[in-house]
């Protein structure tokens, strides 16, 4: 087998799974892009299988520590393992999960997301796209699912030097349906929609910021389709607004409201920016507001801007919280770590000479699991804070 000699202190030695163009020693027998290669140590010794980009600055992302083909058989192994560990999970919903997650279930650039008996699958590096149709067989074997939609319209291809692509895998992708989560109903459209269908990481966070609201006015930024506003609304919260850029979103929004019965939320769309510097000339005020923007940052280059714009949109909601009130916040860049974020708050707190005190903390549902060693891998943080009234 083709492969590539790794240098020594490489991350690779420290239990991460990934190889740099930078750690490459040199290279064996040729190896192809989207190649499986053996990898070795500066020693000659294996270190196991990975799959190969040399367009990518990751030019290998191990899989196996052993000698191991990517065949339908291996796929069905893996995928079963996967799914193994979603049914045992506490709180996750087999059936509505992420059911495989990259090199967190050793399938390093492949997603399947399950809609019940609908799955949608990602192939974000050129290894796993190439076996796109192995992928397809071995998700056949191990759920017999009613169809298989391929939603490759992610930015992170292009590192792989792969176009956008989304079309039916196998059966007839479905017409949008609703699922159910909790108390709310929302709507998933696979092929049509603006992006694949939940935000399935954030879930179990609804119900738990749910519960901190009732009783409160709620201003839920960022709302996408309504997972907080709703669950709020619906856990008796007070009157309850969401606001979102996306007219597609506010729709989808507006209808879950309609299909739930719940008459005390509203929706507005509009930039958050502007929106919350309007609120804030008009001194409105909030029991509770909730930030839970997109990736402001896919790398460390823009993270100056990024928490530029994170501290805008904290020290405005501040401004609008009443005494008592509640901020809860969500960062989703792995580039964005936890203690810089806090900082981040705690600059805005002063800026708004508030005093907070941290309620609650958040992170990725259970069916994205971190890898310890691949830090890229937790990129999910949330945090609710109260504004302390004056003492
Ligand atoms: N809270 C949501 C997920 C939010 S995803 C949930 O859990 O379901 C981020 C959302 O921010 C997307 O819906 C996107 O349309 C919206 N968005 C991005 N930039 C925005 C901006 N400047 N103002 C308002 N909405 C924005």
């Amino acid at each position: 087998m083709p492969g590539l000699v790794v240098k020594p202190r490489s991350r690779i030695f420290h239990g991460h799974e990934w190889v740099y163009a930078s750690e490459v020693k040199k290279s064996f027998g040729d190896p192809q892009p989207g190649d499986v290669i053996s990898l070795k140590d500066f020693k000659d010794r294996p270190l196991g299988s990975a799959i190969y980009n040399p367009q990518s600055q990751i030019v290998a992302r191990r899989f196996s520590r052993r000698k191991q083909k990517l065949d339908a058989e291996f796929f069905t192994r893996r995928i079963s393992r996967a799914l193994e560990l979603r049914s045992r999970l506490p709180g996750v919903d087999p059936g509505l999960c992420r059911l495989v997650w990259s090199e967190s279930d050793g399938l390093p650039g492949l997603v399947v997301d399950r809609y019940g008996d609908h799955l949608v699958v990602q192939t974000l590096t050129l290894g796993m796209d190439r076996r796109t149709e192995e992928i397809g067989l071995a998700l056949r074997e191990v759920l017999a699912p009613a169809s298989i939609t391929l939603r490759n319209d992610s930015p992170v291809r292009h590192a792989e030097g792969m176009r956008p692509e989304t079309r039916p895998l196998h059966g007839a992708p479905p017409a949008p349906f609703a699922v159910d989560a909790g108390p709310v109903s929302f709507s998933v459209d696979l092929l049509g929609g603006q992006k694949t269908g939940l935000y399935l990481d954030q879930l179990d966070n609804y119900a738990r910021v749910a519960e901190l609201a009732a009783g409160r006015s709620v201003l839920d930024c960022f709302t996408n389709q309504g997972g907080f506003a709703l669950h709020a609304a619906a856990r008796g919260a007070g009157q309850v607004t969401g606001v979102d850029s996306s007219a597609a979103a506010i729709a989808a929004a507006r209808s879950n409201a309609e299909r739930g019965g719940l008459s005390n939320v509203s929706w507005l769309e509009a930039n958050v920016f502007d929106d919350l510097k309007r609120r804030d000339g008009e001194g409105e005020s909030f029991g509770m507001v909730v930030l839970d923007p997109p990736s402001f940052t896919r790398n460390k280059r823009s993270l100056g801007d990024a928490m530029r714009g994170y501290k805008e949109i904290h020290l405005r909601s501040l401004k609008l919280l009443e005494a008592g009130g509640l901020l809860t916040t969500f960062t989703c860049s792995h580039h964005v770590t936890r203690r810089a974020f806090l900082e981040m708050v705690r600059d805005a707190a002063v800026d708004a000479r508030r005093t907070l005190r941290q309620v609650c903390t958040y992170g990725q549902r259970a069916d994205h699991p971190v890898n310890p060693s691949i830090p890229e891998t937790e990129y999910l943080h949330g945090f609710t804070f109260e504004v302390v009234p004056a003492w």
